[in-house]
């Protein structure tokens, strides 16, 4: 006897997953010079010389029995700390370790944080196009996920639309800016709408139970600190029952290394429900607790910053390139994904033909929506380099060549 639910999502896997197994296969055929994967979000920046810093300090420093011990649930009161004070410093707040639950990086945090306000038969509201995996832990927490479709010509989120979405069983919203696939950084206009939306519901819901039952705003933020000059403006400071979930796979390019943490502002009787359904949730889950080195590791490292410049050069090449071909995108303020119009409705039969050209984007199908795709140019700038012919012959085979 199997889990047909669980067997389905195995056998299935995800088309992004999907096109980087072709990848690696086609690179192995044709040589890996000549396969243009744009599919993961995989940073192409190594980590900073600190993380290396950090791991042979804890080597030579921390006791044997220690180093690779089980912490803490929540994690390690450093790392707590640590993560605490750099928010504070960032945005004035004055949250302290008791806030922050570490994590085995944002899939967990979202998850657990799902577990946690989600109960059966409730709904979960999503932004599409929206990160393929909100689908899965949406529904493994036995919840509907109800997708809304954002502005189409900015791609913000559309508070009208998510207010005609709101029902009696919303128990959470996912938000998450900057943005995969899009690069859309949320204005803080944006949150604020989004804010006086829910407020409205919530006042509204509680006139009608006689208690307060807020709708929790989930703000999935890995990319916080990949932008290009945009202002990401901290979301509990603009609505109080917002769940920050972060994970240093991108910031810090550790994505294999499953480390985040969530944030729960513990300002209510309510809050302090939140945070111990979040312990157990992660305790259901089976997560026991995140990695102690890389606590260690988030401890020394909290406020070491990305190399956005590195990111910033390769959007610059991509878009420059793109934009003269013909090719309609979304100008990305923050994350490192380009959203392309297919050149052609149906973005899978775009995909099919670009593949003749090796170029291997993800078809905007696999987030919710039709007629887009999204470009990974988290990759070595070679790779964007050598892609531009094939580009530009893509964009004629279609007719649209701008050049
Ligand atoms: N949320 C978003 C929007 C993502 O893009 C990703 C990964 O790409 C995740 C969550 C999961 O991140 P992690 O690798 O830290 O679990």
């Amino acid at each position: 006897m199997i889990n047909g639910q669980m067997y389905a999502y195995g056998a299935e896997s995800s088309k992004i997953r999907e096109i980087f197994s072709y990848a690696c296969a086609r690179k192995e055929e044709i040589g890996a010079e000549n396969v243009f994967d744009f599919s993961l979000g995989n940073p192409s920046i190594p980590a900073p010389e600190e993380v290396r810093a950090s791991i042979e300090r804890s080597l030579a420093e921390v006791p044997a029995a220690e180093l690779h011990g089980y912490t803490p649930a929540p994690g390690l009161p450093a790392a707590r700390e640590a993560v605490a004070a750099s928010l504070n410093r960032r945005f004035g707040t004055a949250y302290t370790a008791a806030d922050v639950f570490m994590t085995v990086g944002a899939a967990a945090s979202v998850s657990c944080t799902l577990h946690a306000v989600a109960c059966p038969g409730d709904e979960v509201i999503v932004i599409a196009p929206y990160f393929p995996e909100y689908r899965v832990w949406i529904e493994v927490a036995g919840a509907t996920c109800v997708e809304v479709p954002a502005d189409p010509e900015t791609f913000q989120v559309d508070p009208a639309a998510v207010e005609a979405a709101i029902t009696s069983r919303t128990a959470a919203v996912i938000v998450d800016s900057p943005n995969n696939p899009t690069g859309a950084v949320y204005t803080r206009e944006t949150i604020e709408r989004l804010a006086a939306v829910l407020e409205r519901a919530n006042a509204a819901r509680e006139a009608e139970l006689g208690h307060p039952q807020p709708i929790i705003l989930i703000s999935d933020e890995p990319y916080r600190e990949i932008t290009y000059g945009a202002e990401v403006p901290w979301v509990p400071s603009i609505y109080e029952h917002t769940v920050v979930c972060y994970s240093y796979s991108k910031s810090l390019s550790l994505p294999g290394e499953r480390v985040g943490w969530i944030l729960v502002p513990q300002v209510s009787e309510g809050a302090r429900r939140v945070m111990a359904a979040v312990a157990g949730a992660a305790r259901a889950l089976g997560f026991v607790c995140a990695p102690a080195l890389f606590q260690r590791v988030v401890a020394d490292c909290v406020d070491v910053p990305p190399d956005v410049a590195a990111y910033a050069r390769n959007r610059e090449l991509l878009t420059s390139a793109l934009s003269a071909y013909g090719y309609e995108y979304v100008e990305p303020d923050g994350a490192f994904y380009l959203w392309v119009r297919a050149l052609e409705p149906d973005a899978e039969a775009f995909c099919e033909r670009a593949r003749a050209y090796e170029l291997l984007p993800v078809p905007s199908n696999s987030f919710g929506v039709e007629g887009w795709v999204r470009v990974g140019y988290c990759v070595a700038p070679e790779v964007i380099e050598r892609s531009l012919p094939a580009w530009r012959k893509l964009a004629e085979d279609y007719g649209v060549c701008g050049c």
